[in-house]
């Protein structure tokens, strides 16, 4: 039976991604990465349940990586195959609903990105190491998984790779250990992680504490030597953001956070979880970045804690980091929320008005109109709700779907709790339909 993993997509704007049959509840990587040449050697560890007696189960890879072996629950996989990046797996015997699936695959070669229409995305060789920034579909370019947001699980992560190097993975430094010119980092990822969220970091990097209030969230810098001193200044004040958006979104998810900076410039800076990854060019000494400083950091709670199940609901994950940018600068003596909602509105009315933001098509999910508009719903939100109860519903939306999985429902029923009229038609006019409405007045 071809393609009966094929058949019904697990989402529709990333048809080949994902898997049915079963969830995941824990990866555990080993891998062993060269610097020199890109070389990339892994184990892979699979744990998870079946919710259907299948008599084959699939894994999503990239074919630049060969599968050297693969076992199932401790015996040899009777068959396996590696086309159109599945790895497709038989085991010996039936496994029954509900029964534990464990998948161990070893695995090889020379990791490269995923292209498709959101660009390269997955592992990316630097001029000295490598990074992984995964959204949305980059993380079977490293290791074999089950590639949907929905499908969260924890991790522990082994990296070993040339001693000068500096590795960092998601959670916490379990133990580092150097053997000759090697070092191997395990990192443990406690709360659930989506795959695309998964990361690797190396490169010439040393790592700092930033400085912040006694009781606040960890919080260090990843980073070449070189940049330590525009650091400082442009991250200046991103302790005072972290202790604003823990009180306007609730407290913040993860054990710490870590800024990335790479010794190579970026596009545009990436979230991982409890991780952000930055480029140079975000690091020029001048401040430059701070909104997106800013919008990573919302991400934590916005995406990585709280991660949409299916993709068209992205305005979830981006719309709210958007929206952080408007609310720091706001606390932070800047323009108001209201005064960059009003002109971003403004920006968004000379553009085409073809994207319904709770539904863009795969095309447009990472829109900046899906970001902007996805930041002007929660103005309009606001502005009806009052900031008290705005924020409420953010902390009760942070606090009730912790580390889970949400749906713009999920969100639009939690804010119907807070509104004295109904929000359909709110809902209506700014995620469902095309046209750009009006903000209403202002509160003030
Ligand atoms: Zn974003």
């Amino acid at each position: 039976m071809p393609g009966k993993f094929y058949e019904a997509p697990i989402d529709e704007y990333l048809p080949q991604n994902g898997n049915r049959g079963y969830r995941v509840s824990r990866y555990e990587l080993d891998l062993t990465y060269k610097v020199t040449g890109n070389r990339l050697a892994g184990r892979a560890e699979i744990t998870a349940v079946t919710t259907a007696v299948q008599p084959r189960f699939a894994l999503d890879l990239s074919q630049a990586l060969t599968v050297a072996k693969v076992f199932v629950n401790g015996a040899k996989a009777a068959k396996y195959t590696h086309q159109r990046g599945k790895l497709v797996i038989t085991p010996q015997q039936r496994i029954p609903a509900g029964g534990v699936l464990s998948l161990v695959v070893q695995y090889g070669g020379i990791p490269r990105p995923v292209r498709g229409p959101w660009g390269a995305v997955g592992w990316e060789e630097l001029t000295e190491g490598a990074l992984v920034a995964s959204q949305p579909n980059g993380a079977a370019s490293w290791f074999p998984c089950d590639d949907h947001p929905s499908s969260k699980a924890s991790y522990r992560i082994s990296i070993t790779t040339d001693s000068p190097y500096y590795a960092l993975a998601n959670g916490t430094l379990l133990r580092k250990q150097v053997k000759a010119s090697q070092t191997t980092w395990v990192y443990e990822q406690a709360e659930p992680m989506a795959t695309y969220l998964a990361t690797i970091q190396i490169g010439p990097y040393q790592k700092h504490r930033i400085v912040s209030p006694a009781n606040s969230v960890p919080m260090h810098a990843v980073a070449p030597v070189r940049l330590r001193a525009n650091f400082e200044h442009d991250f200046a004040r991103q302790p005072q953001m972290m202790e604003v958006f823990s009180e306007r979104f609730g407290p913040y998810p993860f054990e710490g956070y870590t800024v990335v900076v790479t010794d190579d410039e970026l596009e545009i800076p990436i979230e991982a979880q409890g991780i952000s990854i930055f480029g140079a060019n975000h690091c020029d000494g001048r401040r430059g970045a701070e909104r997106l400083v800013a919008h990573e950091l919302a991400h934590q709670w916005f995406g990585n804690s709280l991660t949409i199940r299916q993709w068209r609901d992205i305005w979830l994950h981006e719309g709210f980091a958007c929206y952080a940018e408007w609310i720091w600068s706001e606390e932070a003596g800047g323009p108001t929320a209201d005064q960059l909602a009003r002109a971003a509105r403004h920006n968004l009315s000379r553009q085409p008005q073809d994207i319904a933001v709770g539904d863009p098509g795969p095309q447009h999910m990472f829109d900046d109109r899906v970001y902007k508009r996805g930041a002007l719903t929660l103005h309009a939100l606001r502005l009806e709700l009052g900031d008290l109860g705005f924020y409420d519903l953010l902390r009760e939306w942070t606090i009730r779907y912790r580390h889970g999985s949400v749906s713009t429902e999920e969100f639009t029923d939690l804010a119907g709790h807070y509104s004295r009229i109904p929000l359909r038609p709110l809902w209506d006019s700014w995620l469902v339909g095309k046209p750009l409405p009006q903000l209403p007045p202002s509160a003030a």
